[in-house]
């Protein structure tokens, strides 16, 4: 089977007395909507994914769904019911009405990728019409007497709590979006209850919630720290420079005395460049290049310490902490020993971590190559860095 993921994000979230829509709020420093589009990545039975927005959305642009293939629909309406109906039928638009949607809640950003594929499964193996992920009710449930007595006890062996993704043919539903009153609408699967076609249950998992109130958002973020906590990795950074006559020597935001020092765009930090190489990779953020282009003349003569302060920034930002770091300088002269201990301390300053953490190893290429011939130096570095 395949199916469109159909994200409904069109919301205004007043519940959460924040000052923009729930999904526009961060978790762990990155917007809910984001994490929640993120979750389905790597479903191989999604082959389209669409995001409902509202038409006046001053907020979706800066998050570049785009980019990452996602089609933003500037159609959502008054109602949830509303939105959902506007965004299968612009998607009909391209695509007939002959498909499988899974729509699902922007505000539902902790969806466990393996109950969406148990319920896609469980739709195409039963023949139903639709399904949706649900949970079962733990609690005891009373119903009230409309006057905030109890009246009765509720059979809690046959409720079920309705989540998201549900997942239906977009034709039933355009269908029964006409006959519907869409202020009574508040999942996909209502639409259809009644229908005489079969809706399957699929277990969810409790984690899957909805946010709703400030105090999910704790939760979800404490889900989510819980859950990446501790969680390592590693980067290695490599970079060589060329020795010419008239330029100081910068390694490591140091200037050590030398007859020559390294050629390069910006100071040639070439300890500092491998350093940054292995925090980019580490993070998984790319490379000194692409954030710094040699091409652009902002970076000309450039102190390389500001740009691994950058980099320091970004990886804060992205919730991961420098564990440690342990590099090696190649090069036939100077000799480093005086200088390692001020690299040492200058290097753990800019990535803001103790000096303890930080490892300065110097050696010779034994005369051989181009470093070998005093042409140059390289340097190598290995950053560990760990989920905050
Ligand atoms: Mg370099």
């Amino acid at each position: 089977m395949k199916a469109v993921l159909l994200i409904c994000a069109a919301g205004v979230g007043s519940r959460m007395r924040a000052d923009r829509p729930k999904q526009y709020l961060e978790i762990l420093n990155k917007p809910i909507l984001t994490r929640t589009v993120e979750r389905f990545y790597g479903l191989d039975f999604i082959e389209r994914t669409a995001v409902v927005v509202s038409p006046t959305d001053p907020y979706v642009d800066a998050l570049g769904l785009e980019e990452l293939g996602v089609e933003v629909l500037r159609v959502g309406g008054e109602t949830r019911a509303h939105s959902v109906n506007n965004g299968i039928r612009k998607l009909s638009e391209s695509i007939g009405e002959d498909f499988w949607v899974l729509v699902h809640d922007a505000a539902r950003p902790i969806v466990d990728p393996a109950c969406v594929e148990r319920l896609v499964k469980a739709v195409e193996e039963s023949g139903a019409a639709g399904g949706i992920l649900a949970e079962k009710a733990v609690e005891t449930l009373k119903m009230d007497d409309g006057s905030g007595s109890i009246e009765r006890t509720v059979d809690r062996s046959r409720i079920w709590r309705a989540q998201t993704p549900q997942l239906f043919r977009a034709s039933d539903l355009i269908c029964a979006f006409e006959e519907c009153d869409p202020e009574k609408i508040t999942d996909e699967a209502s639409l259809l209850e009644g229908s005489g076609r079969r809706i399957i249950l699929v277990e969810g998992n409790p984690q899957n919630i909805k946010i709703t109130r400030p105090e999910d958002l704790e939760a979800a973020e404490q889900f989510l720290s819980r859950k990446s906590a501790g969680m390592m990795r590693i980067g290695q950074g490599y970079d060589s420079h060329r020795l010419v006559e008239g330029r100081p020597l910068i390694i490591g935001g140091v200037e050590i005395p030398h007859e020559k020092g390294l050629d390069g765009h910006s100071d040639a930090d070439v300890l500092l460049h491998a350093v940054t190489d292995a925090l980019l990779g580490a993070c998984g953020l790319g490379d000194i290049g692409e954030h710094f282009p040699p091409s652009d003349p902002k970076w000309k003569g450039a102190d390389s310490a500001v740009l691994l302060e950058k980099i320091v920034e970004l990886s804060l930002e992205e919730g991961w902490r420098i564990e440690n770091l342990d590099a090696t300088i190649v090069a036939e002269a100077p000799k480093f020993k005086p200088y390692k201990d001020a690299i040492r301390r200058r290097v753990a300053e800019i990535l803001r971590i103790d000096p303890s953490c930080v490892s300065i190893k110097a050696k010779t290429n034994e005369g051989m190559d181009a470093v070998g011939r005093r042409e140059g130096m390289m340097a190598f570095a290995v950053v560990l860095v760990a989920r905050q």
